[in-house]
């Protein structure tokens, strides 16, 4: 398949954004990333380059319920991918961090030099240390091999193909979820905490262009973080989605529930540096389409 880029998880939120024949997007049933086997005998098609977004990833409660899970599928998943790469000639890879992986007790901003400086949060110290692992996996290889790999740290992402479960799923798509039941069945939309907390948001249409760019421009050892470096408060993001899903009933903070980090900062001046006139999808735009995708595709998609 030579002239074709391999997205793993090219069914997921990100994956789904990469669009064209140039991509090449098997699912899990047909390729267990987790199976050495099985990957060696994708690989063995021969791509250009490699955007590798498959993971077993998850919301707070996941992260804690099931963390043997998180870290072997997660660990197993990112060392064969990128050495059946390398053993199968591909030049180029773009993979996947996060900055949950970040320690608990850093300074803020984040920036990219910060990642292995202290342990993780307990919550998801599984998924953590397996994520930094492809850094270093990815540094060992360009180092020995010479090979264009590096990695990407997308904050918290939202958009269209998400995962809408409500207990396993992310803060937006479970905000979502629980607004459309608590709309239809007129009762209160009841939410964790106290909003005040600030998150930033990126839109997965966002960090498929940027991660392209990053697999085709960037050749940098260090990983580079994909921010709009935007705080907004949990209390914003619930009014946006109130209108936009035309909820009129009460919402209820119930703040006897652990509002989680107050603040997260991520400095996003590397990226802006290579790409200055780079516009982010506002967060009332991506809400928008994706609370348009969610209405329309209530009973099909991941819930
Ligand atoms: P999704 O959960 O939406 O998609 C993950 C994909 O991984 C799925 O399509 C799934 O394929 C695939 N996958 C899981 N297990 C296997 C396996 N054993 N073999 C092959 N494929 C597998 O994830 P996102 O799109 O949200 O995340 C993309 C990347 O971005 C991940 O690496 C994640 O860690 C990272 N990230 C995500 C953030 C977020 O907020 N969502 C934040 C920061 C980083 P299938 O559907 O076919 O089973």
């Amino acid at each position: 398949m030579r002239g074709k880029t391999l997205v793993t998880g090219g069914n997921g939120l990100v994956g789904s954004e990469f669009i064209g024949e140039h991509y090449y997007k098997p699912k899990s049933n047909e390729y267990d990333l987790t199976d050495k086997d099985n990957t060696d005998e994708l690989f063995s098609k021969n791509f250009d380059g490699v955007i590798h977004c498959a993971a077993k990833v998850g919301g707070v409660g996941a992260n804690m319920k099931y963390k043997g899970d998180f870290f072997y599928q997660n660990i197993t998943m990112n060392t064969n991918v990128i050495e059946s790469a390398k053993n199968h000639g591909v030049k180029n890879l773009v993979a996947f961090l996060s900055t949950c992986v970040f320690p608990d007790d850093t300074t803020y901003p984040l920036t990219e030099k910060k990642i292995h400086l202290g342990p993780p949060h307990f919550s998801n110290d599984a998924y953590a240390y397996a994520k930094r692992m492809v850094d270093i996996q990815i540094r060992a290889y360009r180092e020995q091999y010479g090979l264009n790999y590096k990695s990407v740290i997308p904050t918290n992402i939202y958009g269209l193909n998400d995962n809408y479960n409500i207990e396993n799923g992310h803060v937006i798509p479970s905000l979502i979820h629980k607004c459309f039941l608590a709309r239809e069945t007129k009762s209160n939309f009841v939410i964790w905490g106290s909003g005040k907390p600030l998150r930033e948001f990126i839109f997965s249409e966002d960090v498929a262009v940027l991660s392209k760019w990053v697999l085709e421009n960037y050749d940098e050892d260090e990983p580079i973080i994909l921010s709009t470096s935007e705080e907004v408060s949990i209390k914003t993001v619930v009014d946006i989605i109130v209108d936009l899903m035309n909820y009129k009933g009460n919402v209820v903070w119930d703040e006897t529930k652990p509002d989680g980090q107050f603040r997260k900062p991520s400095d996003n001046t590397k990226i802006k540096s290579y790409l200055p006139n780079f516009i982010f999808t506002s967060l009332y735009d991506g809400l928008k389409k994706t609370i348009e995708f969610f209405e329309n595709n209530y009973t099909i998609l991941r819930k």
